[in-house]
């Protein structure tokens, strides 16, 4: 293999994806702390440098190889409908593209559409939903402060980004309908050479290891001997849970993976099963 060769990864220079890519590729052991403020940046420790750019810029650059890969929105790759492949959903940067429309007016579902102008900044992705849903509406394509357009009398309506609503609500408009769910995604060229291909499967595979640690808590418990098959029967674990015998006589210790999303509602259950002194410590990688 030849030692030149540097995966090129694509990231959003400043914004909200910013912070959530470069962590998640330090959780993966690649260390860039050499300085953000440059256009690119060697890693030290991995076979990879970085790009920083807009993230608009992003799929039109990996479809074009100069870049390898890239860190970007879902909501970004749909719009610009570039020929590159998502890889992997990388849990962060979560928001949803919606409708929404102003609170007092009378557009109050999609159907109300019909007629009107809606802006965006998402042209090809709003063409799209409106097509499916059969609503014929004009679109005003504008580039940013989105949610002031029915204010100032441009369009009847918004579709844009939104993620707690506060935008919308500070605006006086309410949601109609969610076009498109988004979160940051890992994207790819469709043509990496072999070498390139190994170097960005190395990085998915630690990816993906630092996301199961993330949806992941791993359990240690006391129980009294005669509950162990009710309290296993709750902690699937990677395999089965580990069952060691404490010093005193009757008990053991238990040591199990749990999930994040059911995490309390199991830990609950435990607890009402006669479990005592229940740790939860993160985990810093899973491999599976
Ligand atoms: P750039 O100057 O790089 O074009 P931008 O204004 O497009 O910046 P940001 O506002 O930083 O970019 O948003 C980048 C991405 O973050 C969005 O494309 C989207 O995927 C994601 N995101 C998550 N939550 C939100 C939100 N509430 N509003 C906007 N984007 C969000
Ligand atoms: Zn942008």
């Amino acid at each position: 293999m030849d030692n030149n060769v540097n995966l090129k990864v694509a990231v959003q220079k400043k914004g909200r994806l910013c912070d959530g890519s470069l962590t998640l590729l330090k959780e993966c052991g690649i260390d860039v702390s050499n300085g953000t403020n440059q256009l690119r940046v060697q890693a030290a420790n991995f076979p990879l440098e970085i790009f920083f750019l807009r993230d608009d810029d992003i799929p039109e650059y990996v479809q074009d190889a100069v870049a390898d890969t890239g860190f970007v929105g879902e909501n970004v790759v749909a719009e610009k409908n570039k020929e590159v492949i998502s890889r992997e959903k990388l849990g962060f940067g979560k928001c949803r593209l919606s409708l929404a429309a102003p609170k007092n007016g009378n557009i109050k579902s999609i159907a109300d559409l019909n007629g009107k102008k809606i802006a965006t900044s998402y042209p090809l992705v709003l063409s799209g939903f409106l097509k499916e849903k059969k609503i014929n509406a004009a679109i005003q394509e504008i580039s940013g402060s989105v949610e002031i357009a029915p204010r100032i009398g441009l369009a009847d309506a918004i579709c844009d980004l939104v993620s707690s609503g506060s935008t919308l609500f500070s605006n006086e408009l309410t949601e109609l309908e969610t076009v498109l769910k988004s979160e940051a995604v890992l994207i790819s060229n469709k043509n990496l050479s072999a070498e390139k291909q190994v170097l960005l499967d190395k990085l998915l595979f630690r990816i993906r290891a630092v996301k199961k640690a993330r949806n992941n808590k791993y359990v240690l418990l006391n129980a009294p001997n005669e509950k162990l098959d009710a309290i296993c029967n709750l902690l699937p674990g990677m395999k089965s849970p580990t069952i060691l015998p404490l010093a005193e006589q009757g008990w053991s210790s238990v040591h199990s993976v749990i999930s994040e999303t059911d995490f309390w509602n199991i830990i609950e259950q435990l607890k009402a099963n006669g479990a005592q002194g229940i740790l939860i410590i993160p985990i810093e990688k899973m491999i599976i």
